[in-house]
């Protein structure tokens, strides 16, 4: 694998303060000793293209460091349905490529399934450790490049208040990311309730990504569940939040879900029906259930399609929707090409591409 050499880091033109791969390998170019990144395979060098005209952010974006990748590999091949090795090959830098080619600006990163907890307490709080401090060197070798969503070793608890308290006092942190459910447990769950209450304080931006429910690993014999269990996981994740109050109580958190809220925009009526007229809960929506969920965020990841995106945009307004390109599982190009067929007034698609992310994550309004 060709890495770059220490002596290559210097000064080079940034584009709006960020530091870009085609900026870098334009002095790159004048430099052999500075030449390793040709080895990467696919890096078009040769046609050396310029980044394209946008600022897009891309909320939903994994990291995958090595040393995880090595620790987790059985885990995430089985998660993702990969073939062995498929994940060995990422690094920061074919990220970056792909980002420059799609006009993505910045890339937030945030873990996939499977996440840090295997029901080991310790093991969760060194991967937890290892991965956060990978990304944030990440973050301050390629600055205006990256974002951090943490990773906490969840369902631990006093392990995740010792790493939310890192996070954002030591690393900076633009916010955390966390599962849909821990060993089947859902967000809403008491059990998380200091969690939560501390990111309430310190009203932080709480990105929720999909995993397999301990109930439903194989449900249809032969078909990877992350086809259709992933969008209703994180379903189950909105709705446990909604019916244990923790939307309404939690008012300084801002919510993210992946996937354009899974199944949820589809299921709107259907949960307005059973839950937002429900008596139960009207202390929790006292307006109905469709107020709450446009108080959420969802990202455009496997939600651009046209039937998809309609759904959402109907359960959703435009302030609440965010592009998400779900790399690399799935490409960056992909996502921005489903979205640029897409029906949108230049006014949505600056929110969906920038605008959003700017309002949930100031920072990066460089
Ligand atoms: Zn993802």
């Amino acid at each position: 694998m060709a890495i770059l050499r220490p002596d290559c880091a210097c000064a080079e033109p940034l584009h709006h303060g960020a530091r870009t791969l085609s900026s870098r390998r334009a002095f790159l170019s004048g430099s052999i000793a500075c030449a390793g990144l040709a080895g990467l395979p696919g890096s078009g060098l040769a046609q050396d293209k310029p980044l394209a005209k946008s600022r897009r952010i891309d909320i939903h974006h994994h990291f995958m460091p090595p040393a995880y990748i090595k620790e987790e590999h059985d885990r995430l091949n089985f998660a993702h349905n990969l073939p062995p090795d498929a994940l060995m090959a990422w690094t920061p830098e074919r990220t970056l490529e792909q980002m420059d080619e799609a006009g993505v600006e910045t890339a937030i990163a945030s873990i996939s399934t499977p996440g840090v907890w295997y029901g080991d307490v310790a093991a969760g709080r060194r991967l937890a450790r290892m991965w956060n401090d990978y990304a944030a060197e990440q973050i301050k070798t390629w600055p205006g490049r990256f974002g951090l969503f943490a990773v906490l070793p969840l369902p631990d608890i006093e392990g995740s208040l010792k790493e939310i308290e890192y996070a954002f006092d030591v690393l900076k942190a633009d916010g955390i990311g966390l599962l849909s459910n821990y060993d089947g447990k859902y967000p809403g769950d008491a059990a998380f309730k200091p969690v939560f209450e501390e990111l309430n304080r310190r009203k932080a931006v709480v990105f929720f990504h999909p995993t397999l429910s301990p109930c439903c690993g194989n449900v249809i014999p032969d078909l990877p569940p992350q086809t259709e269990e992933y969008p209703f996981d994180s379903t189950r994740a909105i709705v446990s939040l909604m019916i244990n109050g923790a939307v309404h109580r939690y008012k300084d958190i801002k919510w993210i879900f992946s996937h354009g809220g899974g199944a949820t925009p589809m299921l709107a009526g259907r949960l307005e029906d059973n839950i937002g007229k429900n008596k139960k809960y009207a202390e929790f929506f006292p307006d109905g259930l469709l107020p709450e969920l446009r108080k959420l965020h969802y990202d455009t990841a496997s939600a651009n399609s046209e039937a998809s995106l309609a759904a959402l945009t109907i359960m959703a307004t435009s302030k609440q929707i965010l592009f998400g390109s779900d790399a690399p599982f799935g490409t960056v190009q992909k996502a921005v090409k489903y979205m640029s067929e897409r029906t949108l007034t230049p006014e949505v698609r600056q929110a969906v591409d920038r605008g959003n992310a700017l309002r949930l994550i100031p920072r990066l309004n460089t």
